[in-house]
């Protein structure tokens, strides 16, 4: 049987390592198919490497672009490569362009699709993340749900019992894996002083549009008048974001960062400020106190069984300042299954799927 897994974008990656080596103990074969929607080095090259992977077998080299024409190029590919190979399963990740496009690509050649994260859900269809959500699950046939209020939102969509299955979150498995050489990678910036705030911010709704960033910038350096603040610019945010962040002395703009320069930061920070989905999964699992700027979150286990809270603009500033009064605890719940066995509970799943 073959295997042919999608990803395109940096949050994709450190989902598919584990699902990729734990099916490499199962008698199966894997096509492992990028899409090139991220395509700097820093974005996914670096994630490859250093997470164990092989480079991929497929570039479909799509790059960057509005939604529709991202979506577009994505699906004509995909098609091409999907009838040229005939998987026995698609396996998408997460909730990007290239997990709907390459979704609907194999739904209309009749392969089965199993969705790794399902049942994730913001409630705020104007992120469009959630729209690709929505729509993926819909359409895939294996629901590998991270967490119980995932499983809750596929049951309440009316999903089949039969289609769903908790599995955890293989980007923990990851996190675990790696921490030894997290530990061990030095800090990506020289004299940074302790503490300080690792920022990471790119969500349409807070970079996309200048006034957005002006007003963003306010209350970011508003925070860096009292803590030092490290934020890797991810691409999303050089054009309004960046240039505005850069004047104040204590925000230090970095590029995107590797996986391990990344975290080795993160374990080393007082307190994360962000925006992103899997940020707040991974400072769940350190203990890390985080603060996520945005009005809804479809990780809420981040925040009933992590150190996780949102926070509004108005509201960041005093919200940093309390939690780093506050500090760090020694002990945090962190969500069931999310144990570093992901990837082979899903193995296990797929393999079943392809060989009955
Ligand atoms: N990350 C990284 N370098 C950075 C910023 C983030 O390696 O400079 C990692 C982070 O640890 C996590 C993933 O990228 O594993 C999250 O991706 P992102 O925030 O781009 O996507 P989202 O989760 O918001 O979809």
């Amino acid at each position: 049987p073959l295997l042919l897994h999608v990803a395109g974008a940096r949050p994709n990656f450190p989902k598919l390592a584990p699902v990729l080596r734990a099916l490499q103990e199962h008698p199966v074969e894997q096509l492992v198919v990028h899409t090139g929607q991220h395509y700097d080095d820093s974005l996914s090259g670096i994630f490859f490497r250093q997470l164990g992977m092989p480079p991929p077998d497929l570039n479909l080299a799509v790059g960057a672009g509005q939604h529709g024409a991202q979506t577009a190029a994505v699906l004509v590919k995909m098609e091409a490569v999907l009838m040229e190979h005939e998987p026995d399963v698609v396996v998408v990740y997460g909730d990007v362009n290239s997990t709907l496009a390459a979704t609907l690509a194999a739904v209309k050649l009749h392969i089965p699709v199993a969705h790794v994260e399902a049942g994730l859900r913001s409630f705020d269809r104007a992120m469009p993340e959630e729209v690709n959500r929505l729509v993926v699950d819909r359409l895939a046939g294996t629901l590998l749900a991270p967490s119980a209020d995932a499983v809750d939102n596929l049951r309440a969509e009316g999903i089949a019992d039969d289609d769903i299955h908790l599995v955890g979150n293989p980007m923990i498995d990851t996190l675990l894996d790696q921490l030894p050489e997290v530990e061990a990678t030095p800090l990506p910036l020289d004299d940074l002083p302790e503490p300080f705030v690792v920022a990471t911010l790119h969500r349409p709704s807070n970079v996309d549009r200048h006034e957005d960033a002006v007003e963003l910038t306010r209350c970011v350096q508003a925070v860096a008048d009292d803590v030092d603040v490290v934020l890797p610019v991810h691409p999303r945010s050089r054009q309004h974001l960046a240039p505005l962040l850069a004047r104040h002395p204590r925000v230090h703009l970095t590029e995107p960062l590797g996986y391990r320069e990344f975290l080795a930061l993160v374990r080393r920070c007082a307190l994360v400020v962000t925006d992103s989905g899997g940020v707040q999964e991974e400072t769940t699992v350190l203990g890390v106190p985080c603060l996520t700027l945005r009005d809804s979150t479809e990780r809420p286990v981040t925040i009933s069984h992590g150190t996780n809270r949102l926070v509004s603009r108005s509201s960041l500033l005093p919200e940093v300042r309390a939690a780093l009064a506050a500090g760090r605890s020694d002990t945090w719940p962190v969500p069931p299954l999310w144990d570093g066995h992901s990837g082979e509970r899903i193995a296990r799943i797929l393999v079943d799927r392809v060989t009955v």
